[in-house]
């Protein structure tokens, strides 16, 4: 059992497309709002719309929000499913007069809007059947239910993001709340819904704000309390437009195949529109224990991938060896290179990575060389570094790695200090054209880390390669 203190909030996606950023970062305040003062998450799929539902939306959307770990504790409720409770509620604000039946053909209210807007009019309903009298016939004609708003006075909204907002009554319409097919509409849902299921805060986007005092109307017509709004300004591209697909990738899960932590992208969506002094990087916990709505800003966060990269920077780096694994072999699968089983080597592999890679597909990609054989070579680090003069010194380091005794960091140190001097050569003119014979490329871990991950065998082989390639 919960008090009536505790405080409940609900997620309630429309199921008509992936889970986007946006809807993304509404869940994660409405989780994290719950979580911070021991509260109760709901997830409430909107799914009235039938035409524009579909279930793999549904499935992309529980997917996603179970890869963010964004858990509800309650649902999730289907509002398809609900049908009757919205009737049932409909029908009541029908017997006591809080709503009316409307005979306006939708060929009139078509006509009427038309009019309204070529006068220069706010296109509200005209109240045509608002006190017409009932006749016993009336049930056997088509018909919708309206609700029997004011039509004075005003209802304020206390917002918690945005203050004080106070609607003038007069501009709402007498809202349809069941289609003339019976199917109750959005609004109307909603408030029946956030009242049955008990919520007492409601945190969703600024562009349901105009929602919000019919919503109120309805929730005081109903008899319900009121629960709590805060109005999140929405996430703005770079060109500070609304966020749209132009201006890159909108799915969750989109990032996640781009290599991006779970940890990384709630930790950025969190930051983008709420603060905590000048804290940029938080765990789950320090995001739990800091989160609070009046700390969410007024105007729109402008969403930044090169400040989202550097987030998950900060997480990747900071990953324990099993976790960077476990983080990591999906991404090796997909880049289509083989899967190591030796755990412990993997981890070894990865752990030179780690720093110097923003995602993990960055990661995996940066240390190909470690999981395929197949290695390319750089054409122009070839041409530069797999030169006829270096070819002696690779050669040395080629035979010493071959008769080397133990294969450890120290001997490979030792062994290419002997070459060196025998060479007369600094480390740079040696380690580079290794460098290039083993990764392939110019930039890599420190060359006996790699080497040591590597192996002998196939740093043998490589070298061998390269001297090959020379002559
Ligand atoms: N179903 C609505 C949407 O996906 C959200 C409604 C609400 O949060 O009240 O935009």
């Amino acid at each position: 059992m919960t008090s009536s203190s505790t405080p409940r909030t609900r997620f309630a996606p429309s199921p008509s497309g992936y889970l986007h950023i946006g809807g993304a970062r509404t869940a994660l305040f409405n989780f994290l709002y719950a979580r911070r003062h021991g509260g109760v998450f709901i997830l409430r799929v909107e799914d009235t719309d039938r035409e524009r539902s579909t279930d793999a939306s549904i499935a992309a959307i529980l997917e996603s929000l179970a890869w963010l770990d964004i858990a509800w504790d309650e649902g999730p409720f289907f509002q398809s499913q609900r049908t009757a409770v919205y009737v049932a509620e409909a029908e009541r604000l029908l017997r006591e007069g809080r709503a009316y039946p409307c005979f306006c053909t939708t060929e009139e209210l078509e006509a009427k809007r038309a009019r309204a807007l070529s006068e220069g009019r706010k296109p509200v309903y005209d109240g045509t059947c608002r006190d017409r009298v009932a006749t016993p016939g009336d049930a056997a004609h088509p018909h919708t239910v309206r609700f029997r708003g004011p039509k004075d006075g005003e209802t304020p909204i206390d917002d918690l993001v945005k203050g004080r907002v106070v609607f003038q009554n007069a501009e709402l319409d007498d809202l349809i709340i069941l289609r003339s097919d019976r199917t109750p509409t959005y609004n109307f849902c909603v408030v029946v819904d956030d009242a049955e299921m008990r919520v007492t805060h409601v945190l969703r986007g600024d562009d349901h704000l105009a929602n919000t005092p019919r919503q109120i109307l309805l929730y005081r017509a109903l008899g319900y309390g009121l629960p709590a709004f805060g109005h999140v300004p929405l996430i703005l591209g770079p060109d500070k437009a609304r966020l749209s697909k132009r201006h890159g990738a909108m799915a969750v899960t989109a990032y996640r195949d781009l290599g991006f932590l779970p940890e990384g992208v709630v930790n950025y969506l969190a930051r983008l529109g709420w603060s905590h002094g000048d804290q940029e990087i938080f765990t789950r916990d320090e995001l739990v224990a800091a989160f609070t709505v009046e700390a969410i800003g007024k105007s729109a966060g402008v969403f930044d991938v090169e400040k989202m990269r550097w987030v998950n920077w900060s997480h990747q780096k900071a990953l324990t060896p099993d976790a960077l694994v476990r983080a990591a072999r999906p991404h090796l699968a997909a880049a289509g290179l083989p899967v190591p089983g030796d755990d412990a080597w993997l981890a070894k592999a990865l752990a030179t990575l780690q720093e110097r890679a923003q995602t993990l597909v960055e990661l995996v990609e940066s240390g190909r060389y470690y999981f395929t054989d197949d290695v390319v070579i750089d054409p122009a680090a070839a041409a530069k570094f797999l030169t006829p003069a270096a070819a002696e010194p690779l050669r040395s380091v080629r035979n010493a790695c071959a008769a080397l005794g133990g294969w450890t960091m120290e001997a490979l140190t030792a062994a290419f200090d002997d070459v060196l001097a025998k060479h007369g050569l600094k480390l740079g003119k040696v380690a580079q054209p290794v460098r290039v014979a083993v990764t392939g490329g110019t930039a890599s871990p420190g060359i006996f880390e790699v080497l040591e991950i590597l192996g002998r065998e196939r740093t043998v082989a490589r070298l061998d390669a390269a001297l090959a390639r020379i002559s």
